[in-house]
């Protein structure tokens, strides 16, 4: 839903990606100047990449579904905290975040909140996966600001492919 106070009329409702339709062919029929919402988009890497190609607005519920069900989005790429290789893991979720979750809690702790059924557990990692998403959006802005966004998409991506936590 648009923020109070915008025009939802210049709002411009751009089709998922749909089989066969290349997703720029799409893009590339929209008026320009205009702001771009895409739904149902996706990891954070999606967003970087759906950025390049000119979206400007994102709803998905990845973030919060996959919280939910225990799969992180961190710094370091995707991590599963029902894994029990972090059941003795007294390090942070994502030493790169601020977010509550990361400063107060230790991957071993809520490894054991999601195990034990604990509903702290879905309310500490949805906290951890939106601030990852924000600020994942902070830095494309500040990245397109700055005028280096192409070498922060190919640090992006590097930085997520370099260590395969648990795909
Ligand atoms: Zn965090």
């Amino acid at each position: 839903m648009p923020a109070p106070g915008t025009n939802t009329e210049k709002y411009i409702a751009c089709a998922a990606l749909v089989p066969d339709c290349p997703f720029e062919a799409t893009a590339a029929r929209l008026p320009q100047g205009q702001p771009r919402y895409l739904m149902g988009a996706g990891t954070p890497a999606d967003l970087v990449e759906c950025v390049a190609r000119g979206i400007d607005m994102f709803d998905c519920v990845m973030p919060t579904r996959h919280a939910r069900n225990g799969q992180l989005f961190t710094s370091q790429g995707r991590l599963n905290i029902k894994n029990a290789r972090y059941a003795d893991d007294l390090s942070p979720l994502d030493p790169e975040c601020g977010c509550y979750t990361c400063r107060r809690h230790s991957r071993a702790y809520l490894r054991h909140l999601y195990v034990a059924g604990e509903m702290s557990a879905a309310a500490l990692n949805t906290l951890h996966n939106l601030t990852f998403y924000l600020d994942t959006m902070r830095r494309i802005r500040d990245a397109i600001a700055f005028r280096s966004f192409e070498t922060f998409r190919q640090g992006f991506v590097r930085s997520l492919s370099r260590l395969a936590l648990d795909s």
